[in-house]
C-alpha cells in the first residue's frame, strides 16, 4: 500500500512533466492563483529543452498564427485557435518581459541572443518559483486513478499517492528517451480509455534501400526532396541534406521524415532534385554549354561544376553514362537522361531511424478527444494536456517548442479556472 503524503489535497493542480510545456503550464496556472505541484521524474528539469537547437534553443518561429498552423499539416487547424491566443509574438513577449534578449535568424527562427538554452530554462524556473509552484524532481508518475469521469489521484513509482483538483499531463513524447521522455503517459491514457495515435519517431534520419555508401558525408544546400507513393506526391521539403552511410539526414530530410512517419508500412520513394532553381530544359542547355566549353575534359569533371565530384560520378552511373567519357562524347539522349537524374534522383525508403535519434514523436493523444480552446480532455473534466504528448508535430525551425508554449499556456490558464 502506498502512502498518501501530507500535502494530499493541498494543491489545486498537479502538473506531470517538467519540460517546456509543463513549466509553462505550472507557471501560468500559479500566476493566476492556483497552488501547483510539478512532478518531474528526472533530477533536473528541462533536460530536453537544454538540447534544443544544438544547445542554442530555437524556441519559436516568427510567423503569423495561420502560417504557423499550416506547417503542422492536417492537425494544424486544431492548433490555430491556440496559436491565435498565444502564438510566436506572445511567446517572444513573454520571454522578453522576463528579461530575455532574443534574435531572429534565417527563415524566422528565433533564438535567445546568448545562444544559450539555459537562459530560457532559468526564466521558466524563476517564473514558476516566483508564483509559488512546488517542484518535486525525482518523482516518477506510474499511473493515474480515475472515478466517475474525473482523475482522482496520481500514483508515483515509489507508491506515493498524490491528489489535486486538476491534472495536466506534460510528459512529452518518446524521442530521445535518455532525456526522460519515455512515453510513460501513453499507457496511463490507454488504461483510461483515451485514444492514443500510435507514437512513431519523426524529424529523424531517413533509411534507404539503395546502396549509397559511396556518397556518405556529402552535404548539400538548397536541395528539394519530394516524397511519392507511386505517382502520388505526399509532400516536399527544401533545405540542406547530408548523405549518411545508410540514407539521408539534414533539415530537408528530417522535415520530410514527418510525412514518412505518417505513412507506415507503405512503399515510398524520395525523388531528390539537386538543382531545384532550374527546370529540366534549362539544365539540359546548361549541360550542353558546359560540355561544349570543355569538349576534351572528362564528364565527371565537367558535371562536378554542378554537384560534388563523388556525387557527379554516382549520378552519371545512375543515368547509364560512362563518367570517363569526354564532353564531346555525350549524346543528346544521355544529356536528357543526366538532366532527369539531376532533377529527380529516385531512392527507395526503408524507414526512419528510431526514437533514440528522432527529435520528435508523431502520434500521441488523439486531438478529437481534446478541446483546442482549453487543452482539456473531453473524457475527464479535470484533465488537461500540454506539449508533445499531443498528436501534433511540426517541422524544424522552432515549431515544436511553440506547441509546448501554446498548449502549456492554455492548459495552465484553463486549469486555473474554478
Ligand atoms: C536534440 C533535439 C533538438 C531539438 N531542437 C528543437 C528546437 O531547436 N526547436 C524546437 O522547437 N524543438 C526542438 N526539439 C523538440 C522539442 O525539444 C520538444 O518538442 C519539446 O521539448 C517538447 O516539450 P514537452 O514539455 O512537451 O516535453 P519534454 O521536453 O519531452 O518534457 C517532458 C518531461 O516529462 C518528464 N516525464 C516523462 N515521464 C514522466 C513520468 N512518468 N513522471 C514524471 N515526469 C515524467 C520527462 O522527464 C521530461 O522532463 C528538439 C528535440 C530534440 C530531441
Amino acid at each position: 500500500m502506498g502512502t498518501i503524503l501530507e500535502y494530499m489535497n493541498n494543491f489545486d493542480l498537479i502538473v506531470i512533466g517538467g519540460g517546456p510545456a509543463g513549466l509553462m503550464a505550472a507557471g501560468q496556472a500559479a500566476e493566476l492563483g492556483s497552488s501547483v505541484l510539478l512532478l518531474e521524474k528526472n533530477h533536473n528539469l528541462g533536460v530536453k529543452l537544454l538540447m534544443t537547437g544544438g544547445g542554442r534553443c530555437n524556441f519559436t518561429n516568427k510567423i503569423p498564427p495561420r502560417t504557423l498552423a499550416d506547417a503542422f499539416g492536417a492537425n494544424g487547424k486544431w492548433l490555430l485557435s491556440g496559436l491565435t491566443r498565444f502564438g510566436s509574438n506572445e511567446v517572444i513577449s513573454f520571454f522578453k518581459s522576463k528579461g530575455l534578449k532574443v534574435k531572429v535568424e534565417a527563415n524566422g527562427r528565433v533564438f535567445p541572443e546568448s545562444d544559450n538554452a539555459n537562459d530560457l530554462l532559468t526564466l521558466l524556473l524563476e517564473h514558476a518559483k516566483k508564483n509559488g509552484v512546488t517542484i518535486r524532481t525525482g518523482s516518477s508518475v506510474l499511473r493515474l486513478e480515475d472515478d466517475n469521469g474525473r482523475i482522482q489521484s496520481v500514483v508515483l513509482r515509489d507508491g506515493t499517492t498524490l491528489r489535486a483538483n486538476k491534472y495536466i499531463i506534460a510528459t512529452g513524447g518518446r524521442s530521445y528517451p535518455t532525456s526522460g521522455s519515455t512515453g510513460d503517459a501513453y499507457d496511463w491514457l490507454r488504461a483510461l480509455a483515451h485514444r492514443v495515435i500510435k507514437p512513431r519517431p519523426a524529424l529523424s534520419p531517413i533509411l534507404l534501400n539503395d546502396d549509397i555508401k559511396e556518397l556518405q558525408g556529402i552535404s548539400l544546400s538548397e536541395i528539394e526532396l519530394r516524397l511519392f507513393q507511386g505517382d502520388k506526391k505526399l509532400g516536399s521539403a527544401i533545405g540542406d541534406i547530408i548523405f549518411t552511410g545508410s540514407g539521408l539526414s539534414g533539415p530537408a530530410a528530417l522535415n520530410i521524415s514527418r510525412v514518412i512517419a505518417r505513412h507506415p508500412g507503405v512503399e515510398l520513394e524520395v525523388r531528390i532534385d539537386f538543382l531545384p532553381l532550374v527546370n529540366q530544359q534549362v539544365l539540359e542547355q546548361n549541360i550542353l554549354a558546359l560540355t561544349q566549353e570543355n569538349k576534351n575534359h572528362d564528364l565527371k569533371n565537367i558535371i562536378s561544376e554542378l554537384v560534388p565530384k563523388k556525387l557527379a560520378i554516382h549520378l552519371l552511373s545512375v543515368a547509364g553514362i560512362n563518367s570517363d567519357k569526354k564532353g564531346n562524347g555525350l549524346s543528346k539522349a544521355e544529356r536528357q537522361a543526366l538532366a532527369r537524374t539531376l532533377k529527380s534522383y529516385a531512392v527507395s525508403v526503408k524507414g526512419l531511424r528510431g526514437f533514440e535519434e528522432a527529435m520528435i514523436t508523431v502520434g500521441g493523444v488523439d486531438l478529437r478527444e481534446v478541446d483546442p480552446k482549453t487543452m482539456g480532455s473531453k473524457l475527464f473534466n479535470n484533465l488537461y494536456f500540454a506539449g508533445e504528448i499531443l498528436d501534433l508535430e511540426g517541422p524544424t525551425g522552432g515549431y515544436n517548442l511553440q506547441v509546448a508554449w501554446t498548449s502549456g499556456y492554455i492548459a495552465g490558464e484553463n486549469a486555473a479556472k474554478a
